[in-house]
C-alpha cells in the first residue's frame, strides 16, 4: 500500500479488500489515533461509502461495532479487448453483481462501442443491478494517457485517438470514471486476487491479439511518459522479419501473437506438415491460435514447435526486461496462454538461460490465475480507488 495514499484512502481500501472490521481492528491496522478514526468513518457514513454492520465478537469488554463498505456502492468495469468485451458491475468488496461478455470490433470506433458499453450498464439499472454507479474503470487496447483519460495514437484502434473516453463516461453516468490500458488492468487485476497479490515487482505479459506487458515497479503500475510503457510487441527480434501492423518490420508481435500463429499455423497445414492442422483446416476452412494449442496436446510436432518458437522470441525478450527491472514474479495472461505448459517451459528456459543469474535466482514464471477476467477485475479496482481519491 502506497504510505502517501491519504487516510480515508486506505480505510476504504482496508475495508474493500478485507471486508467487514470493527473500528478498533481499523485503528491497529492503519496506526490512525482512535478519535481521528472516528471522526474519518464518521465522514465517510455521511458521504454514503461506510455503513454499520452490527456487533464484533467480543475482545473482552464492550463489544465494538462493526463497519463495512456501503453495501449500496456499485462500480462499473469494462474490459475493451480488440475483438471482444466484458462489462461488469461490481459491489464495494468487487465481486460481480451483473456481467456481460459479448465480441466487438474495437474498429467499430468509440462511439458505438461506447454506446454497447452504456446499454450494457442500462440493463444491468433495468435489472436491478444498480441504482447509481460510483465510478467507472475501462481498458482499452492501446496506449492511454493515464492523466487526460483518452487513447494515444492506438494502432489497431481507428478513431480513438485521442477521443474524450473518460469525458464522455462520466457525463454518461454521472460520476468519475478511469481509462487505462488493457494490459496495465489485466495487471492490477492480478495483483489484487490474482496469482500476484501483493507483489510489489512484477511483469504481466499479455500474449493475445498483441502483445504488451504491464509494468509494476515498487508497488505502483508504471505507465511511462505518454503511457506507452510496456509495449513490447514492437520491440524488433528479427530485422529481416515480417512486416508489423505498426509499420515496421520483424516486431515481436508480428512473429508471435494470436493473429501471427494463425498464419503461420494455415501455411502448416497448406504445406501437409502438420497433420492435426491439416485436419481442422479441410473442415473449418481456417485454423487458428487454438487448434494450434489443442494440436499440441494431441502430440502433433509441428504444433509443439510453432508453440516453442513463439516461445523462445517471448522468453529473448524478457529475458532482457528481467535484467532491466529484476522483477520478483512474471506472470503469462491473455488469449495465447492457453498454450499453457509448453509456451510456458520454453519462456522460463530462455528468460533463466539468457538473464543475469541473480536476477533469475528466485524469479516464478506462471500463468494467470484470473484467465480472462483478469481485466475487468482490474479495472473494478482501477474505478474503486478513483472513487475513495473522491471521498475527501
Ligand atoms: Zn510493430
Amino acid at each position: 500500500m502506497r504510505t502517501e495514499d491519504p487516510l480515508h484512502v486506505r480505510l476504504l481500501r482496508l475495508l474493500r479488500d478485507e471486508g467487514a472490521a470493527s473500528r478498533a481492528e481499523l485503528g491497529d491496522r492503519l496506526e490512525m489515533p482512535r478519535p481521528r478514526l472516528l471522526a474519518e468513518l464518521d465522514r465517510l457514513v455521511a458521504l454514503g461509502y461506510v455503513s454499520e454492520a452490527g456487533l464484533a465478537a467480543s475482545r473482552g469488554g464492550r463489544r465494538s461495532t462493526l463497519v463495512e463498505l456501503s453495501p449500496h456502492l456499485r462500480f462499473a468495469a469494462v474490459d475493451l479487448g480488440a475483438s471482444s468485451m466484458d462489462v461488469e458491475v461490481v459491489n464495494g468488496r468487487l465481486e460481480p453483481v451483473a456481467a456481460y461478455a459479448e465480441p466487438a470490433d474495437i474498429r467499430s470506433g468509440p462511439k458505438l462501442i461506447l454506446q454497447r458499453v452504456n446499454e450494457l450498464l442500462d440493463k444491468a439499472k433495468v435489472d436491478g443491478a444498480y441504482e447509481r454507479l460510483d465510478a467507472v474503470g475501462i481498458g482499452v487496447p492501446g496506449p492511454v494517457s493515464f492523466r487526460d483519460g483518452v487513447p494515444v495514437s492506438p494502432p489497431i484502434m481507428p478513431g480513438w485517438d485521442r477521443f474524450p473516453v473518460r469525458e464522455l463516461l462520466t457525463r454518461e453516468h454521472g460520476c468519475p470514471a478511469v481509462v487505462d490500458n488493457d494490459v496495465n488492468i489485466m495487471a492490477i487485476g492480478e495483483r489484487h486476487g490474482g496469482v500476484a497479490h501483493s507483489v510489489d515487482d512484477f511483469l504481466f505479459v499479455k500474449i493475445g491479439t498483441g502483445i504488451g506487458c504491464g509494468i509494476y515497479l515498487s508497488g505502483e503500475v508504471y505507465r511511462g511518459t505518454d503511457g506507452c510503457a510496456g509495449d513490447i510487441g514492437h520491440i524488433q527480434v528479427d530485422s529481416h522479419g515480417p512486416m508489423c501492423s505498426c509499420g515496421n518490420v520483424g516486431c515481436l508481435e508480428a512473429l508471435f501473437s494470436g493473429a501471427a500463429l494463425a498464419k503461420d499455423a494455415t501455411v502448416a497445414a497448406r504445406a501437409g506438415v502438420s497433420p492435426a492442422l491439416a485436419e481442422r483446416l479441410a473442415a473449418n476452412g481456417t485454423v487458428t491460435a487454438l487448434d494450434v494449442a489443442e494440436g499440441a496436446v494431441e502430440g502433433d510436432v509441428t504444433c509443439i514447435q510453432l508453440i516453442r518458437d513463439g516461445g523462445r522470441r517471448v522468453g529473448g525478450v524478457l529475458a532482457g526486461l528481467v535484467s532491466f527491472t529484476n522483477p520478483s514474479m512474471i506472470v503469462i495472461g491473455g488469449g495465447l496462454a492457453q498454450l499453457g505448459h509448453i509456451l510456458l517451459a520454453e519462456i522460463r528456459s530462455v528468460v533463466y538461460r539468457r538473464s543475469l543469474p541473480l536476477a533469475t535466482g528466485n524469479l516464478p514464471v506462471v500463468l494467470s490465475e484470473l484467465g480472462p477476467r483478469a481485466g475487468v477485475a482490474g479495472a473494478a479496482v482501477l474505478a474503486s480507488d478513483v472513487a475513495f481519491g473522491e471521498a475527501s
